[in-house]
């Protein structure tokens, strides 16, 4: 069993659309063992997406990522980080495979609805920023 880290974008959770993210994350044997619905500052987006901040969207990503509500959270399973990669699609929703959330739900390669984390060590790092231990429960 390993974790990794979750955020339903703003994009989704605008068009209510949390509940169907977690549908399909829960139908894949995901566990979500930490949930919390939060604003970004954009202090906290920036430092999340901080590897990205020389890119030309940076700007663009860090005011949609703070434009409305997220929920972050952590999910458990085996082999999360990939397995939850894999259920969420390529980036740009038009190269993402039918079924993942990206085709289902994004908007854009921008409002792509979700995150995960691309490694073990970013989902622990991720995980930190928003959860202690305590509110951890599988
Ligand atoms: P995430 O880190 O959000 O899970 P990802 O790992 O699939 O997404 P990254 O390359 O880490 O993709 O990009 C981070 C986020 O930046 C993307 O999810 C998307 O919201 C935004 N982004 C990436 N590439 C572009 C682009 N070419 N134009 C606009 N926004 C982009
Ligand atoms: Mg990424």
């Amino acid at each position: 069993m390993t974790r990794t880290f979750s955020i339903i974008k703003p994009d989704a959770t605008r068009r209510n659309l949390t509940g169907a993210v977690n549908a399909v994350i829960e139908a894949t044997g995901l566990r979500i063992v930490a949930q919390k619905r939060v604003i970004l500052s954009k202090a906290q987006a920036e430092q999340f997406y901080g590897a990205h901040k020389e890119r030309s969207f940076f700007n663009e990503l860090i005011a949609q990522m703070t434009a409305a509500p997220v929920v972050v959270q952590v999910l458990e399973g085996t082999d999360a980080v990939k397995s939850y990669r894999a259920i969420m699609g390529d980036t740009n929703p038009e190269q993402a495979p039918v079924g993942t959330i990206r085709k289902l739900f994004a908007l854009s390669i921008g409002e792509n609805s979700v995150h995960g984390s691309d490694s073990d060590e970013n989902a622990a790092i991720e995980i930190a920023q928003f959860f202690t231990d305590a509110e951890i429960v599988g």
